[in-house]
């Protein structure tokens, strides 16, 4: 058995585990620079299965929602999170090659007998995430929305750096 919160991938996938739990958005450190506050929960689950080759499987469903920063206005904008993702489990070291990235072929992820559970869903919500989320077009609430919609050869890092800036209270 492994401790609480790790699992050893290749038993769980091999014996069809399957791991259900509710993580707090405030728990996830690494979305904390996105996020416009740090409210609600994710729901998660695991699911070990085998493909139809035979190999190990990590199913993960993903569902909540999380309040992202408009990059337009700097409002709330709450994003439902509903996702799922399989991962297949191959040997430490098995080599990335973005190259041969086959979008029929699941994401891997390396065998390890202590998996960071909520690191992993951790990375999997990063992953699915626009990269600048924004209220959809006209609907940004503040008195920001006259603003242009700026397109010009800044506007890549003004947004990085309206991620980085600690974010003043109106
Ligand atoms: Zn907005």
């Amino acid at each position: 058995m492994s401790a609480p919160g790790l699992i050893d991938t290749l038993e769980f996938a091999h014996s069809a585990q399957e791991l259900s739990a509710t993580v707090p958005v405030a728990a996830l450190q690494r979305l904390e620079d996105i996020l416009y506050d740090s409210a609600g929960s994710l729901e998660y689950t695991i699911r070990g299965r085998q493909d139809a080759r035979r190999r190990p499987l990590l199913e993960v469903r993903i569902g909540g929602s999380l309040n992202l920063q408009c990059q337009r206005c700097l409002g709330k904008l709450e994003l439902p999170v509903q996702f799922e993702n399989t991962l297949l489990v191959v040997p430490p070291g098995t080599p990335v090659d973005p190259e041969l990235d086959d979008p029929e072929e699941p994401d891997t992820i390396e065998a390890t007998p202590e998996l960071d559970v909520a690191a992993l869903i951790e990375d999997e919500v990063l992953l699915s995430l626009p990269l600048a989320p924004r209220h959809p077009e006209g609907t940004c609430a503040s008195r920001f929305e006259k603003q242009p919609d700026d397109a010009g050869p800044h506007s890549a890092f003004d947004q990085l750096a309206a991620l980085k800036r600690p974010r003043s209270k109106h």
